[in-house]
């Protein structure tokens, strides 16, 4: 039985009555004035009660095996261990049949939201009916000034448009010269910014400048982050010719036989370097009716995923993989560009 003070009461947790009790209880020299005997002598044993429970004596069997559950992300874990050697393999896609003519390209944009230059990308995406990546910057999704709430709006925007989100860390930090505490703040932080902005938790993570180290790895792989890097780049931040830039995009495209590309949603050139890029993707399209014409097919990156896990990966290793894009860039360099 509870006398008048029930501290669960909405009136006890009243600042006035908060303040009055002790005064009445230090004015009466003990509790038992206002509580009386019973209920004070359940408060004292409840609060020499020991804080837990010893562990009963066998834990109850699990009648459900975890590793028996379906995976619940919508896509395949290609990279569990969060290998930065796995992920740029990965990044060149299917080894493809010598028959089968479909190539899959998936587009990501790294270092936005930007509220400029975002919105237009996103256009540009549903008139092509495309579904890209966005690796966001956490901390321009920080703050309460109005870009932080222009940029969060842009964020919602690109989710409501049904693509995907990525952490890019919280400031582009490279993360293999930053000490362990800042490496781990700039992963964490990342995605709490991005998660508190959308209310979706970022499931893949693309490093600054693709580079991870091992603890950065053990990090990824503890919060089963998806690494995902790429394959074919217009090097946007440092060109900014538009029909240079498209070109140079479609000759990485067709020798490597698609791809992931990487796009940074932050410069007006790559704005316009998109829409020529998706016009040339469309005419090359991938035909049923034309099964011996090499065709591309646009798809999010869980459809990259899923046609990747679908077959094996085209090299071993990541000294092949590289050895692969030299000879590639050295195909596609054409006279007259430096
Ligand atoms: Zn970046």
């Amino acid at each position: 039985m509870r006398g008048l003070y029930d501290p669960r009461s909405s009136m006890a947790s009243s600042p006035l009555v908060r303040k009055l009790v002790p005064i009445a209880a230090l004015a009466c020299g003990t509790w038992i004035g206002l509580v009386g005997p019973d209920a004070a002598e359940a408060e004292i044993r409840e609060a020499a009660a020991p804080i837990t429970s010893p562990p009963p004596e066998s834990a109850p069997t699990p009648t459900v095996d975890p590793s028996k559950l379906p995976d619940p992300s919508p896509f395949p874990r290609m990279n569990p261990a969060a290998n930065v050697g796995r992920a740029w393999l990965l990044a060149e896609g299917p080894a493809y049949d010598p028959n089968d003519k479909k190539r899959y390209v998936t587009l990501t944009f790294d270092d936005g939201p930007i509220p400029e230059t975002t919105p237009v990308i996103l256009k540009t995406l549903a008139r092509y009916d495309v579904h890209a990546t966005f690796f966001f910057i956490g901390r321009y999704l920080d703050g309460n000034d109005a870009r932080a709430i222009a940029t969060r709006n842009v964020a919602q925007n690109i989710l409501a448009a049904g693509h995907m989100i990525g952490n890019h860390t919280h400031d582009h930090l490279l993360l293999t010269t930053a000490n362990h505490t800042d490496a781990l703040a700039q992963i964490e932080e990342g995605a709490a910014s991005i998660e508190r902005a959308t209310g979706h938790r970022p499931e893949f993570f693309r490093p600054p400048y693709g580079q991870l180290d091992p603890f950065t790895e053990d990090v990824l792989q503890k919060r089963h982050d998806e690494v995902v890097l790429w394959n074919v780049e217009a090097a946007d931040m440092v060109n900014d010719d538009p029909e240079k830039m498209a070109d140079s995009l479609e000759r990485q495209i067709a020798s490597a036989g698609g791809g992931v590309v990487l796009l940074h949603d932050v410069k007006w050139s790559t704005v316009e370097t998109l829409p020529k890029l998706l016009a040339w993707l469309k005419a090359r399209a991938y035909d049923p009716a034309r099964p011996n014409r090499v065709g591309y097919v646009i798809v999010d990156l869980p459809g990259y995923l899923k046609a990747t896990a679908a077959r094996p990966q085209p090299y071993a290793d990541r000294a092949q993989v590289e050895a692969a894009r030299k000879e590639r860039a050295q195909k596609n360099h054409s006279p007259g560009e430096s």
